[in-house]
């Protein structure tokens, strides 16, 4: 698959049970398939090397560089601001469900989150961001599967899955 933002190509990485798609030879971006994120059980540690040296790539500035498209669907991504200190922006795809972090703003999420209700709340506040298809029955089926993702997702995330070696 090719890197949405520098049209590198993306390499698989196992981070310790989760697949994701790594920019290694590019911008460092990571991309979350929705479908490994709905196979993401309650087991998995979020662990591994792939992990540990996704942790460790510098933060870009993404401020600059627009908007990007899914490179599964090549539709436009929607951003979802984190209001942190560090102001993260997470790209999904509406379409396939996908999500884009760019290079240290998986690092930068962790770090930032500080308990389970910050989690919920972040999760809450990414599933409330659905302009246009909110309210649509035939979207349903797909609401409820995006809302399991995104659980998964922030479960992922968040700090307590967050291992240093320190
Ligand atoms: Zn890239
Ligand atoms: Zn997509």
């Amino acid at each position: 698959m090719i890197c949405p933002v520098c049209s590198t190509d993306m390499i698989e990485e196992d981070f310790g049970g989760l697949s994701v798609d790594v920019c290694k030879n590019g911008c460092k971006g990571l991309w979350f398939d929705w479908f490994e994120l709905t196979k993401l059980d309650e087991q998995n540690e979020g662990l591994g090397n792939a992990l540990q040296q996704a942790l460790a790539y510098d933060r870009t500035n993404d401020q600059d560089r627009g908007q990007i498209n899914c490179p599964k669907c090549k539709l436009p991504m929607h951003v979802h601001a984190y209001e942190s200190a560090k102001a993260i922006n997470v790209d999904e795809c509406y379409q396939c469900g996908g999500f884009f972090l760019d290079s240290g703003e998986l690092k930068a999420i962790r770090e930032s989150f500080m308990s389970e209700a910050e989690r919920e709340a972040y999760a809450n506040s990414l599933l409330k961001n659905i302009p246009g298809l909110a309210d649509a029955k035939e979207n349903l089926e797909k609401e409820k599967e995006r809302t399991a993702a995104i659980r998964n997702l922030t479960k992922f995330i968040r700090v307590s899955y967050y291992t240093t070696g320190k």
